[in-house]
């Protein structure tokens, strides 16, 4: 594979979405459509993921297809689940299919499943560049995924309104969100929002100390709310822990989970930004025939990284975060 280049031309890219959708995604479609008109390749859209890719659901894409989609959420080229896709033979597939519509270089915009299939695809000669999508920011190589920045402040904002009646009844709420098995979107959501305790699947649970240690400091300090954040991949039974909470404090606890709205919405600023930049460095490397590579943020800058490289890289998690809060809940 020579270092993961593959030298040779690419005259035509196709690309996709593939696992769960996140806000931004239109915005790294837009901007991979357009960087290729703009180097003079073609673009093939391959719709709903590796799925599409192995029934041929393929179509030629013009710069103004793409017109007015930076703003929406979710794919326009939509996304789904392929598990023929995970065995070699649907690989192979894929490949042919590919090849016959002419495509020398695919975009896979997706989360660390679908990088997983672009490495097969790499490794059976089509040359593939990873764009980090997903709004749970748990890849490890890069610092940052497409759709994280709109997911957590779409929380945060829930968390805000949730507050207000929290202290309108002087209550503690539990509020799940999302994040698969990564705890950066509570630690983030938990920061932002002034939670008691962040609770997250990387950090062992010690019920005293991180829970009603901080709400009984809060109560001295006549605090009127108390939000406990919780992250989807904690194993925990959340009734049994709003019981726990309610009969040790005193304190009336209720649960909100804050489910799919996380992953919905017009992505922010920095979304659309990092998108619009990953997309053009994606087309660029396959405009130099350079395949098998993804590209992430490393010290808050765009980069590419070799896609074996990056998928045995160790975990992202934010753990600065988990003491700052400590610091901020006294
Ligand atoms: P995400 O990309 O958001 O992590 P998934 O884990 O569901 O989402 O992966 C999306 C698709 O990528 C799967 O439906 C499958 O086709 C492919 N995929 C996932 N894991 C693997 C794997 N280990 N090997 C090959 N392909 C995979």
């Amino acid at each position: 594979m020579n270092g993961g280049y593959c030298m040779s031309k690419i005259h035509c890219i196709g690309v996709l979405t593939s696992g769960g959708d996140a806000p931004g995604m239109n915005a790294a479609i837009r901007s991979v459509v357009r960087a290729a008109k703009y180097y003079g390749i073609r673009v093939m859209g391959i719709k709903n993921g590796y799925e599409g890719l192995l029934h041929g659901d393929i179509f030629e894409m013009d710069a103004r297809f793409v017109s007015e989609t930076m703003q929406r959420g979710g794919t326009i080229l939509k996304t789904a689940r392929s598990k023929e896709f995970k065995e070699i033979e649907g690989v192979k597939r894929g490949i042919n299919e590919a090849r016959y519509f002419g495509i020398d270089g695919l975009v896979v915009i997706g989360g660390d499943g679908s990088f997983r299939g672009a490495k097969d695809l790499c490794e059976n000669g089509l040359p593939t560049i990873g764009i980090p999508g997903t709004i749970d920011n748990d890849i490890p190589y890069t610092e940052y995924t497409i759709g994280f920045d709109t997911a957590i402040n779409t929380a945060m904002e829930a968390v805000d309104k949730i507050r207000d009646t929290a202290s309108s009844h002087s209550r503690c709420n539990i509020i799940k969100v999302m994040g698969r098995n990564s705890g950066n979107i509570a630690l983030n959501v938990g920061i932002a929002s002034g939670a008691e305790a962040i609770l997250i699947p990387e950090k062992e649970i010690d019920f005293e100390n991180d829970i009603i240690k901080p709400i009984e400091q809060g109560r001295n300090r006549n605090k009127k709310h108390f939000i406990i954040i919780l992250a989807e991949g904690v194993k925990t039974d959340v009734s049994e822990l709003e019981a726990k909470i309610q009969e040790e404090t005193g304190i009336e606890t209720r649960t909100t989970i804050l489910g799919y709205l996380q992953r919905g919405g017009s992505p922010t600023v920095l979304d659309r930004v990092r998108a619009s930049e990953m997309g053009v460095r994606a087309v660029q490397l396959l405009k130099e025939g350079i395949g098998n590579r993804v590209i992430g943020v490393r010290n808050n800058e765009i980069y590419d990284i070799d896609i074996f490289e990056a998928l045995s890289a160790e975990n992202n998690t934010r753990y600065d975060l988990i003491e700052l809060s400590k610091i901020l809940s006294i």
